[in-house]
């Protein structure tokens, strides 16, 4: 039986999330990246896109931000849509590691079974894929173009962001050329971890990512620009992808308190799934020990209880007028 929910009780819904924990000071900003540590604490927005286009936003959901982690889904998608989810599962594979995202011990053990695309080492792998293969330049257009896509909207690299991580990115390298050894690298280790950095220091608005969250949520068709962006196919392999490794490695505990596919960043973002029903975006920079936005997660939460929304409770959600 379908379960109706009006437009306005998940206004409501939204509003009451923000005002209960936009006082919440607990968590920091991530501080292994400079710039980082350096953005506003007390920003802190909430953002719905629904299939029909509209958007539901309060508090920050202007302000452009630090994509980090979130960008890994969206290269994710262009090779899916490019090789295939067959390929993908032999080149990278779709195993959470239960690991930190930037585990180089995950490496180490999982030599011979590539893992998800959603932590650093397979989004490097995931990166050295994207066409055109050898060609820096070209490749990062095929990146900017999806996220746009995706996003609905045109994605600025933050350029100081990109600095400071090119500058503190050592861990990342180890992992590319440690994937090299293992011959789970597509293309120049270097081009790769550059792009990698390069898509990581994007910057969107958490309305920006409540559109692509609503792409996939229908199907790989954009509610707003109304243009097709990946086969509908995929939206049930990404979204599996975010659900078992999106939030780090506490991803099963946030499954358990609340069934949202959500698939955050340390720069504070996370993009919640919800196929069918819409996309959700929250954004507050202070972070847990995992890399997860403490205020984003008490908003999302929040909002999926008060609305009984988890996906695994077995009822089918329509949101109406
Ligand atoms: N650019 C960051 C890194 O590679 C992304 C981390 C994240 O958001 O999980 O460390």
């Amino acid at each position: 039986m379908d379960r109706r929910i009006t437009k306005e009780e998940l206004k409501i819904a939204v509003t009451e999330a923000y005002k209960q924990f936009k006082e919440n000071n607990e968590g920091k900003n991530a501080n292994y990246i400079p710039y980082l540590a350096s953005v506003d604490s007390d920003l802190f927005g909430i953002a719905v896109c629904l299939p029909g286009g509209e958007t539901i936003t309060v508090g920050d959901c202007n302000y452009r931000f630090g994509i980090e982690s979130i960008s890994k889904v969206a290269t994710a998608l262009l090779v899916l849509k490019d090789y295939g989810p067959e390929t993908i599962m032999d080149m990278i594979g779709a195993d959470a590691t239960g690991m930190p995202f930037n585990s180089v011990l995950a490496i180490l053990l999982e030599n011979e079974h590539p893992s998800t695309p959603l932590v650093n080492a397979g989004a490097i792998s995931a990166v050295s894929m994207v066409r055109p293969v050898g060609n820096s330049r070209g490749k990062w257009e095929s990146i900017l173009n999806n996220i746009n896509e995706l996003c609905g909207c045109k994605v600025e690299l933050i350029d100081e962001l990109y600095k400071s991580e090119s500058t503190s990115n050592h861990n990342n390298r180890a992992i590319a050329w440690l994937l090299k050894g293992y011959e789970r690298i597509y293309d120049d280790p270097e081009i790769s971890l550059d792009l990698y950095t390069r898509q990581c220091s994007l910057g969107v608005t958490a309305k920006e990512l409540s559109i692509m969250a609503a792409t996939i949520a229908c199907g790989g068709y954009n509610p707003v620009t109304k243009r097709k962006v990946f086969p509908p196919l995929l939206t049930e392999k990404i979204t599996s992808m975010i659900a078992t490794v999106g939030m780090y490695e506490y991803t099963g505990d946030w499954m358990f308190k609340c069934g949202l596919p959500a698939k955050s960043g340390v720069g504070g973002g996370i993009m919640g799934v919800l196929p069918g029903i819409f996309g959700i975006a929250a954004f507050a920079p202070p972070i847990d020990k995992a890399g997860n936005s403490v205020k984003s997660q008490l908003a999302l939460r929040y909002i999926m209880e008060q609305l009984r929304l988890n996906i695994f409770n077995g009822k089918r959600i329509v949101v109406v007028e």
